[in-house]
């Protein structure tokens, strides 16, 4: 039996840059430099420099940056954010922990991105902005959405927590609407031992808000001007991202040429792969396709020794947590159809090529679902 291929291995990560990590880590630990400090801060900076804003706000969690990007903007109670229904379900937490609606608009059947037809069907009076998902690595249609946005005046927010890297028109995702929001949960492209995130901007108000936001409330220390919270990024955190950053080029690489072998060598007709259009660069987070019957795909595969899952099998719109708001199977038909059929295949930097091949093989020779008589 040959060895187990996982979705994803991050161990061979930490064996490869151990001592460097390690390094980092202690740096931190003589510094007693945990909460915020130094090693936060310069990871601010290095992020900033990296996505090409001007300032980077280094916070606890991708969730936490999604929902300040949303306080930072303004959103509260009666307001909507639109929002596509296929995503990580925390997009629309940010939108709900303010008290607004998350409002879920479909996406495209082909690049299966945010569809800007249906956001322009789901605007309201009430609309507020726009929180576009760079999902799997791919940007969105940033151009198309951004032009809705300015004729009725909503901002456009970038959730890139899967897509640290990719480029649309050249610019590094982060860099195109009011703000980007990043996490670096392990598994991300660039990921943190832990939990950690980010807020990138130009907009200096947003910036400086955001920072009193994530540091309880306070510009100076014990003198609260707002309510705030404790959503700092924590030093070891910021520490390991600095060394990260440094391989996320090699990494993004090695991605992309997995990423591409897969689209040229798999070439069984059951098989739908993602449509990267040409102005943009992908850096393949996610590795999904779509199969008739997903579960049985993915149990072939698992006899294969090959893990597989799902990226994601319920909707947003469709989960119990929103069921108040009340939608119907069939009100995102794209993101229904891409839930039940949707497959994510083994990709990350240090897979290796026999393992790339192994993966092409199974996927070319499945026959598909055998017909109950
Ligand atoms: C991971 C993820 C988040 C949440 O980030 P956390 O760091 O896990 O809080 C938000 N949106 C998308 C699209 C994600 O993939």
């Amino acid at each position: 039996m040959s060895d187990r291929i996982k979705r994803i291995d991050l161990t061979r990560d930490f064996q490869a840059h151990k001592e460097e990590y390690m390094k980092a880590i202690q740096a931190v630990c003589e510094e007693t430099a945990f909460s915020g400090g130094r090693f936060a801060d310069q990871f601010d900076e290095e992020l900033a420099a990296f996505v090409g804003t001007r300032y980077a706000a280094g916070v606890n969690n991708g969730t936490s940056a999604l929902h300040l990007a949303m306080l930072a903007l303004g959103v509260g109670p009666g307001d909507e954010v639109i929002v596509p229904a296929n995503t990580y379900i925390a997009t629309a937490w940010g939108v709900s922990y303010t008290g607004a609606t998350p409002v879920f608009a479909d996406c495209t059947p082909d690049t299966w991105e945010i569809d800007p037809a249906s956001v322009e069907r789901k605007i309201t009076q009430k609309t507020k902005g726009i929180i576009g998902v760079h999902l799997y690595g791919q940007p969105f249609d940033f151009r198309a959405i951004r032009e809705i946005a300015d004729r009725h005046g909503l901002f456009v927010v970038e959730d890139c927590a899967q897509a640290s890297n990719a480029l649309y028109e050249g610019r590094q995702v982060g860099s195109l609407g009011e703000l980007g929001c990043f996490s670096f949960y392990p598994g991300k492209n660039l990921y943190a031992f832990g939990e950690g995130g980010s807020v990138t901007t130009d907009n200096e108000e947003y910036f400086k808000h955001i920072t009193r936001l994530k540091n309880q409330g306070c510009d100076v220390r014990y003198y609260h001007d707002e309510v705030g919270y404790n959503m700092r990024l924590e030093g070891v955190q910021g520490a390991v991202l600095s060394v990260s950053l440094k391989y996320l080029n090699e990494w993004t690489d090695r991605r992309i040429a997995i990423g591409q072998r897969y689209h040229r060598e798999i070439t069984n007709p059951l098989i739908t792969m993602q449509v990267h259009p040409e102005n943009t660069r992908p850096v393949y987070h996610l590795f999904v396709i779509t199969v008739p019957d997903h579960e049985d795909f993915v149990r072939y595969m698992e006899e294969q020794n090959i893990e597989c899952n799902m990226h994601y099998p319920v909707p947003c719109h469709l989960q119990k947590a929103y069921a108040h708001l009340g939608y119907q199977p069939g009100d995102c038909p794209n993101a229904e159809y891409l839930a039940s059929h949707c497959v994510t295949l083994p990709l990350f930097p240090e897979m290796r090529d026999d393992e790339v091949e192994r993966v092409v093989r199974a996927c070319n020779e499945y026959k598909g679902a055998v017909k109950k008589p």
